[in-house]
């Protein structure tokens, strides 16, 4: 098969080019393979995980042929990310809403590899039940699971939770939080959230317990697992500890016992040491 790119005319052209539009790729075949043909091609090499370089050889080929991977074009909103598909995630059978913006970490150490290193881990059959929708580390942020797909990242706030990971550790002290490598993801991170508040309308703004609950207690609503009414409290950002401690709570806060679901919240991610304040004033930086 030839090797396709930028240039090249004819009629192999025009049918990846029928296959990129199929697959819901905006795209008229031509025959022609120009600019927005490699533009395709590589968010189409960015959506499947492979190296976007917009040309197409037999990995770029074979990967179109592949189903079962969904077209992952819809509500990426940050659709410069490398992605790699967690393994564990569910696909709403209606549209979701979501009002938490969920910071873990990943108990990792900080290095250029970890997000792609947990999104390999997230990928495998070894990830048990867990995933999340993104991961940071100092140089880069990976995507793991579509934005409108469910990330089972912390039980209790997954329907409503957008999940994000921090390379680094919950028992990080302040001074740990404060190292160069961790400003750079910390900027990162802020940057992808930014994008994330803008596309699912959520405000910059970091959530009280109540906030918390109040966000739980409305996506039950929404799914019909709890009576009342919504409060439709536009959501905000938060830690997985702020969900542990709400549920732990669940008498307090109005909430079903999660041991009659069979579960109970522990995680303390991101910690306590977690540099919130610094952390608001980069993602409120971020126009
Ligand atoms: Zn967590």
């Amino acid at each position: 098969m030839t090797v396709l790119a930028i240039g090249l005319q004819g009629p192999e052209v025009e049918a990846w080019q029928s296959t990129l539009s199929m697959l819901g790729y905006d795209l008229q075949p031509d025959g022609d393979f120009g600019m927005k043909t490699q533009k395709a091609t590589i968010q189409f090499q960015i959506d499947r995980g492979l190296k976007p370089d917009g040309i197409v050889g037999d990995a770029t080929r074979k990967a179109a042929e592949t189903p079962g991977k969904i077209a992952k074009k819809e509500g990426l909103f940050d659709p410069g990310l490398r992605f790699i598909q967690a393994k564990h995630f569910t696909r709403p059978s209606r549209p979701r809403t979501v009002s938490l913006i969920i910071q873990h970490v990943m108990e990792n150490r900080q290095t250029s590899n970890t997000a792609e290193a947990v999104g390999a881990w997230f990928s495998s059959s070894d990830s048990r039940d867990a995933s999340s929708h993104c991961g940071c580390d100092r140089d880069s942020v990976v995507q793991y699971v579509m934005p409108n797909d469910i990330a089972w990242g912390a039980p209790g706030a997954n329907w409503c939770g957008y999940h994000v990971e921090n390379a680094g550790y919950s028992a990080q002290t302040a001074s740990d939080w404060a190292t160069p490598d961790n400003g750079m993801m910390l900027q990162l991170n802020a940057e992808h959230v930014a994008k994330a508040c803008e596309y699912f309308g959520i405000p910059k703004v970091r959530l009280t317990l109540d906030e918390v609950a109040m966000c739980v207690r409305d996506a039950l609503i929404v799914q019909g697992k709890k009576g009342g009414q919504p409060s439709s409290h536009p959501g905000g950002i938060c830690g997985h500890f702020d969900v542990t401690r709400v549920w732990q709570d669940w008498r307090r806060f109005d909430l079903p016992n999660p041991k009659l679901s069979g579960w109970w919240p522990d995680h303390t991610d991101p910690g306590s040491s977690f540099p919130w304040d610094h952390y608001m004033e980069l993602l409120r930086a971020v126009r």
